[in-house]
Parts: structure tokens; sequence; C-alpha cells
């Protein structure tokens, strides 16, 4: 049995959580759900990151202590989480007790390792990013390329870590290891961005006191990122490793990022842990960003897609689907309405919700909802399950690739596949034949079975909708436990209760 940890980043608290949150929880949760089903030992982590100026300040402002406002905008997003189906293991917030010791002790071996000296930096900030900019770097009329908005010149004493030391050890990773950084074209992208000029980086602040103090440096904070990339460790336990889920789950597989925080997640981070000794994570993925209806989303349009108010008018398992259908992990891609609603009605209510219903429903109609094996087995019916067993294994290649918008047209070519299978052999016609009744069962037995299959490969995507099939196949929810291997060969399909037509998975909507 292997092991698999993923995570996401955390979330800053500052922010009220929107879809590019939502996006990379569900891909997190679906390679999570995947694994687990596969019988590997899973840690998916997610959770908050709560210091910083930008947080003192807005808890300033609305006249609270930081604590207040990070626990309060904390429980939203694990509201949403909750709501969204999200089935984490661990969710740190960067103000637990368990963090702080880990950056300190963090910051305390970089210190000793000789590898953080006082220096003094200066430099043009952005507030709102947390990011200092050089000049070199900022849009003209001094703005910060990320956000757009105006930076701040700033000066303080500042402890720095001796990044350029690592610049060519990270190159050298970088070449052995193409698949640390993906897609390709982040790859490439960081791979140009180390070749240039590395500078030490700036870890501590003293302007504003929310944050990890530095060991032994009355005054400093540590910066925010630093304190921030450290949850995939702390969440672990290290360095004592009290629990020995750091030996069991380090290196992480797969950081899961949007794209914005590249920088921090392929140079920084890296750079940290070569530092203090700690192996590299095996993969950085970073997602793209959303547009709704074409246009960029920020704060001043407020157009940000709210993950509540989809799941509200459209359902969970709509909007779990169509985020991880519509754009190609890694690429851009446009939140529509229409779009949506037309992969609801197609993909959804017809193609699996109808062939879901018309199953159950002549199963319960020709059989009364009564199933037992297949006594006439035919080429067509081989076929069939064929079909499944090949589609399980380009999924399993889908999830190990991160292309999970494939993994979903490869499920959906098999639901295709079964929905032909029901047109080529027509029940309908074998059971007004008493002579074909052997015919008539080995073809339902067929149709039901292979449900199953797609509600197994179906439930890292859409967990509800999966059990929901699998209870209108007459099995007994929960998915989550189940020999998986055991569970896909049609023969062992065994209904433990009698199949009846229940009410649509997913109805359709009007256009
Ligand atoms: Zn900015």
């Amino acid at each position: 049995m292997g092991k698999f940890y993923v995570t996401t980043p955390i979330y800053y608290v500052n922010d009220v959580p929107h879809i590019g949150h939502a996006y990379t929880t569900v891909a997190a949760d679906a390679l999570a759900r995947y694994w687990k089903l596969k019988g590997e030992k899973v840690c998916f982590l997610t959770g908050t990151d709560e210091h910083g100026l930008k947080m003192q300040r807005a808890a300033q402002e609305k006249g609270i202590t930081p604590q207040e406002l990070a626990d309060r905008n904390s429980e939203q997003f694990k509201r949403l989480w909750e709501k969204m189906n999200i089935g984490y293991d661990d969710f740190i917030r960067t103000t637990e007790e368990r963090h702080m010791k880990t950056v300190s002790a963090f910051v305390d071996r970089l210190i000793k390792a000789d590898d953080i000296y006082l220096g003094e930096y200066e430099d043009w900030y952005c507030v709102p990013d947390e990011t200092y900019w050089t000049e070199t770097q900022l849009l003209p009329g001094r703005l910060c390329p990320n956000c757009k908005r105006p930076v701040e010149l700033l000066k303080e004493p500042s402890y720095f870590f001796r990044m350029s030391k690592y610049r060519d050890p990270l190159l050298k990773h970088l070449d052995l290891h193409p698949d640390f950084v993906q897609p390709e074209v982040r790859w490439n992208e960081v791979k140009s961005f180390v070749q240039g000029e590395i500078r030490d980086l700036s870890i501590s602040r003293t302007t504003f006191d929310w944050g990890i103090p530095i060991p032994n440096a009355p005054g400093h904070v540590t910066y925010v990122w630093v304190d921030a990339l450290l949850n995939y460790i702390s969440a672990l336990g290290w360095p004592d490793d009290p629990e020995g889920k750091f030996a069991s789950f380090w290196p992480a597989d797969v950081h899961l990022i949007g794209k914005d925080i590249l920088r921090h997640h392929a140079v920084y981070w890296p750079c940290l842990l070569m530092a203090a000794g700690v192996p590299l994570p095996k993969t950085i993925f970073a997602h793209g960003w959303w547009t709704n209806e074409c246009r960029k989303m920020s704060k001043s349009l407020h157009n940000f897609v709210d993950p509540n108010e989809m799941i509200d008018q459209f359902g969970l398992d709509a909007f779990r689907y169509f985020m991880m259908r519509e754009v190609a992990f890694g690429q851009d891609g446009d939140f529509s309405v229409t779009a949506f609603k037309g992969r609801i009605n197609s993909d959804l209510a017809n193609d699996l919700g109808n062939l879901l219903s018309r199953v159950c429903g002549m199963i319960s109609r020709y059989l009364d909802g009564k199933l037992q094996g297949a006594p006439d087995l035919q080429g067509i019916d081989r076929e069939l399950e064929q079909g499944l067993a090949t589609t399980d294994h380009e999924v399993e290649l889908c999830f190990n690739k991160f292309t999970f918008h494939k993994a979903l047209t490869v499920i959906w070519g098999f639901i295709n596949q079964v929905n032909k299978y029901i047109d080529t052999t027509g029940p309908w016609t074998l059971a007004k034949d008493p002579a074909k009744k052997d015919r008539l069962l080995t073809v339902l037995f067929y149709s039901a079975a292979s449900l199953r299959g797609i509600a197994i490969l179906l439930w890292p995507f859409i967990p509800g909708s999966a059990e929901k099939i699998w209870e209108q196949i007459g099995l007994v929810p929960p998915l989550v436990g189940i020999n998986r291997a055991e569970q896909m060969p049609f023969k062992t399909f065994a209904p433990k209760s009698l199949i009846k037509k229940a009410e649509p998975l997913f109805p359709r909507i009007e256009v």
C-alpha cells in the first residue's frame, strides 16, 4: 500500500471564498478520494493563512483583533468545505500552536546553519499581496505587477535567507525532475526565473507584529510567505513528528496551487527546504485562472463567482462536475452560466441521469426489481465489461497526470458505451418474449453492473451522486472503504435490495 499527500494552498482569511478557492479544493478532494478508494494511505491538507499586515489592517478597520477576524473568516472556509462535501483529513490554521512551533524551529534551524543574516531591506511593497517588488518588476506608474495597485517604498531592518546559495542546486533539481513543476509551461517559467539572478529573501518584518516572532530577534516577525509555506510540514508535526505523520507522508505528492503563487512554491519553498535538509515535494501543480463570462474577476468589478450561490442554484455535484470537466486542469478557463447549464442538461441529466433511470426502471418493470446472475452471456456483454476495464485503466493514467477533464471525458465515453449497449440489445423487446428471459436478465445485470463501475469512477468527482447511484442499484452505502478492485468485475455484482426507479439524479435545467 502506498501513500498520497495532497495539499491546497492555505487560503488567506482576508478573502471571502470564491470559485478560485473552490476549484483548487475540489481538485484536491478528487485526488484524495481517488487514491483513498484505491486503498492508499491518504492525507489531504487544507487550511487558512492568518498572519500579516493585511490582516492586521483589516482587523483595525473593523475594530476587532486580528485573531477575532481570523477566527470568523477561517470558519467561512470550513463551512463552505462542509457544504461542498470536501473530505479533507486536516485543516491547519497558521495561528495554531502546532504551526507556530514548527515555524520557530524551522527558522532556528536556518539561523544555526548560518543561512540567515541581518540586513536592511528596501523595496516596493504591495500590501494587499504582501509581496515586495523590484523597480524593474513594477508596471508603469509604479503599480504592482500582480494586482495593479499602487505599491509603497518600505525600508526596514530585516533578516535574510541566503536563497542565492540554493540557485544552482534548484536548477539541478529542475533539470533532473521535469515533473517537479507542472504543467510544462510552468516548469519553463520557473526554470527561466531561476536562471536569472536570485536574490536573498527577506524573511522578517518589523513594521507590524501580527505574525510569528523570529527566535531571539525582538521586533521581528516571520514574513508571511515563509510562515504560510511551512504549513505543509507543520501539519505533519515537523520536526518532532510525535504521531509519525511526517515520516509516513512527506514528501508531498502534490501541492496544488494557482499560477499566481508559483514563484513562492517553486522557488522559495524548495530553497527553504534544501537549507533545512528536508526533502523536496514531488510535484507542484499550478492550475489556471477562471474568468467570469469572459471577464477577469476582480474585487473592483465585484464579479467573483460565489460557490455558495452556484450550489444553491444548480446543486453541488453539478458545480463540482462543471469545474473539473469544463477546463483542462492547468489552463485558464471561462465560467459561463450558459455552458454550465449545457453541461448539466447534456452530460449529467441526459447521458448519466437517463442511463440510471432507464436501467432501474426496466429492472423494476421487467424483473420486479430483482437481479440475479447473467445466464446468457454474449460477445457484446464481454465488450462492455472490457470497456469498463479499459476506462478504469485510462482514468488512473489521468489521475497520475492531474488531467481531470480527460478522466471525465473517458468516463463519459463509457457511459455512452452503456447507453449504446442498451439501445443495441433492446431489453424492451427481450421482455416481450418469455423465451428470451435469460438474455433479458443478462443484459440488465450487465447494465446495472456497469453503473456500479460508473459510480466507483465518479465518486472522486461527485461523491454525493455516486452514492445515490450506488443505492439505486441496490448496494449499501457508503462507497468509501469498499474493496475497489473486487467491486469492478461484473461477476461480483450482488444487489442487496430491490432496484427501483427513483427521483432523477440531475433534473434538467431551463435554458
Ligand atoms: Zn499587488
